[in-house]
């Protein structure tokens, strides 16, 4: 008796024991944000611990409730799903799957362990069930990031890349073609700069939409920066190809942007480069390249344009570049000199004066034509240092031999159209006049007509600050640019130097001669002076001067030279 009572006492003790590990576990299940179904394959009965109710709407107590769960999943997560919860041997790694709960759609996790008796058979299986929607989302936010453009909604450059790598490897197996185009806004900079940084977002945002529609299997867009925008097409053709596009942005920029932030409608061109594989380029970062440099190159000519890129194009951007940094060591290094050419009044012989023409000597000793490295300075802006350069260079030496021979004679300088406008240009030019006391009146500025071209007025106000203080005023290369003489009677120009493609041609060329003879006579009646540059030969000269053109410039008389052969000059005169 005393053993049956010790034995249900062991029992009860146990029992108890069981139940307080299953109070435990249960309590350790609630405090836990995720769910757990507890499947005991003896027995054949489910259970249902942690929070259930908060992912799913049913309780399970069969297998047919079991069934359920996949019902919540998502279709396309399904299989693998009901793969895992239906094994019997636990697999390596929980599976996730999109779900539709009783708190709207999730991501949810799903792991199951089973245990297994002596025999190997599974006698449990415990599913853990985890809300993983805000890593999820993080994750997706993240992608989201590494791929689009968050101002856009097109791809990122990175992608972008990515994406066309892929094509062109494809291409090369397929033998097929594939195009990027780079586009270019051409009013973006005036708008952001005019209405505002919001405003030039919204441009770009409303582009940016209007090439994703263009998006198709063949086709993707990427927004790299500010107003560059990139398309690539895979094996264009028919509809799908560059010009298709190219008319397609073309019919769009036809009509206004509307900004919302300062309620405006705005307008736009573009300019389009594009490259070709395999024809300009072997892999994807070359053809975003080559594509590149064709639009800018492009831009710098006009209003919606599109440009194909052809192999020396690239040579000759890579000569730029290079020449380009040279030049910006030159300006260090001051590897400059300047020249000067002597100008001689026709009638009398005399020296008129000198044209000063920069000279850049580079480290190996040779001599680089400004005709070469001005229009690269004129690009990036490098003109304004140097032609700060070439002004005190130039008046400095001038004063000395003004001091030195008492010689009454001009000294015509050369002026970019960049240097020209820029605002402080008068007040610099004064200031050295100042510094080294030279007369504003020898003073003479070769502008070209291509000063003329953007803001005719205030380039026309600048012109008569600068007579006021005297300074003479010379229009360089007449006859190359749309030089029509009609609007020369508003310009205050004292000289007009005829330019030397007229001056190669007037001896044999009748109808240059008679432009030529015009040209003379009609600036005489404004009261200019004349002065014909290039001239080689005597028969020019003295034809020159049979039509009274007033000073020769050319090889013929003294070509460009040194400083001090202007002295020697100057000292035989
Ligand atoms: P430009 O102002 O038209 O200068 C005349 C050019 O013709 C000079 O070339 C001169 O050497 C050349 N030349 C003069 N007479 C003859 C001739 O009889 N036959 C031939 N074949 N050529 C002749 P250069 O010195 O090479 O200058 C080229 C251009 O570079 C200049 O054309 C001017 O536009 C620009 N340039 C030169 N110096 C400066 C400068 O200091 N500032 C700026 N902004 N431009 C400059
Ligand atoms: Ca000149
Ligand atoms: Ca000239």
């Amino acid at each position: 008796m005393d053993e049956m009572h010790y034995q249900l006492d062991l029992l009860k003790a146990m029992n108890e024991k069981l139940l307080g590990n299953d109070k435990m576990f249960r309590m350790i299940c609630g405090t836990s944000s995720n769910a757990f179904l507890f499947y005991s394959f003896s027995e054949n009965r489910f259970e249902t611990l942690g929070c259930w109710e908060q992912y799913f709407e049913f309780e399970v107590q069969n297998q047919t409730d079991f069934q359920n769960i996949l019902r919540c999943v998502k279709d396309e997560y399904s299989s693998v799903l009901e793969a895992a919860l239906f094994c019997e041997r636990a697999g390596e790694s929980a599976k996730s799957a999109e779900c539709e709960m009783a708190e709207g759609s999730k991501w949810v996790e799903f792991e199951v362990t089973i245990s297994y008796d002596e025999n190997h058979r599974p006698s449990e299986k415990i599913v853990r069930v985890r809300d993983i929607t805000r890593a999820k989302r993080q994750t997706e936010d993240l992608k989201y990031m590494a791929y689009y453009d968050a101002l856009t909604g097109l791809y990122n450059r990175n992608y972008f890349v990515r994406l066309l790598s892929e094509w062109v490897r494809k291409a090369q197996t397929e033998h097929a073609k594939v195009s990027v185009m780079c586009i270019r806004l051409d009013e973006f900079r005036k708008i952001n700069d005019a209405m505002g940084m919001i405003a030039g977002d919204e441009v770009i945002q409303l582009f940016g939409l209007f090439l994703k529609d263009l998006q198709n299997e063949d086709t993707i867009a990427a927004h790299f920066y500010e107003d560059m925008f990139f398309v690539a097409l895979y094996d264009p053709f028919g509809n799908n190809t560059t010009e298709h596009i190219y008319r397609k942005v073309c019919n769009r920029l036809e009509d206004t942007f509307h900004i919302t932030s300062g309620s405006a409608e705005v307008k736009s061109t573009v300019s389009v480069g594009v490259a070709e594989y395999p024809e300009s380029a072997r892999n994807s970062l070359e053809l975003i390249n080559c594509a590149e440099i064709v639009m800018l190159q492009r831009s710098e000519k006009g209003r919606n344009s599109i440009e194909y890129f052809e192999t020396p194009m690239l040579t000759d951007f890579m000569e730029n570049i290079q020449l380009e940094n040279q030049l910006k060591e030159a300006i260090e290094s001051g590897d400059f000199e300047l020249y000067y050419q002597p100008q001689y009044d026709s009638l009398s012989n005399k020296l008129r004066g000198v044209e000063a023409l920069i000279r850049w000597r580079k480290q190996d000793g040779k001599l680089v034509s400004p005709a070469v490295f001005i229009p690269i300075a004129e690009k990036d802006g490098l003109i304004v240092q140097i032609g700060n350069w070439v002004l005190e260079e130039g008046i400095r030496c001038f004063k000395k031999w003004y001091d030195k021979y008492q010689y009454p004679m001009m000294l015509s300088l050369n002026i970019s159209a960049i240097q020209y406008k820029r605002k402080d240009f008068v007040h610099k030019l004064l200031r050295l006049l100042d510094k080294y006391q030279v007369n504003p009146e020898l003073i003479e500025l070769e502008i070209t007509e291509s000063v003329l071209i953007d803001d005719f007025e205030s380039v026309v106000d600048k012109l008569h600050t600068l007579k006021e203080y005297g300074i003479k005023i010379s229009l360089d290369d007449f006859g190359t640019g749309f030089s029509s003489l009609s609007y020369l009677k508003g310009l205050p120009i004292d000289t007009l130097k005829i330019d030397k493609s007229f001056i190669d041609t007037v001896i044999d060329d009748n109808s240059t001669r008679v432009i030529t003879e015009s040209i003379i006579a009609m600036v005489k009646k404004l009261g200019c002076e004349t002065v014909a540059e290039g001239v080689e030969t005597q028969e020019q000269f003295e034809y020159l001067k049979g039509i009274n053109c007033d000073n020769i410039q050319g090889f013929l008389l003294g070509r460009p030279m040194p400083a001090s052969e202007v002295d020697k000059l100057l000292a035989a005169v």
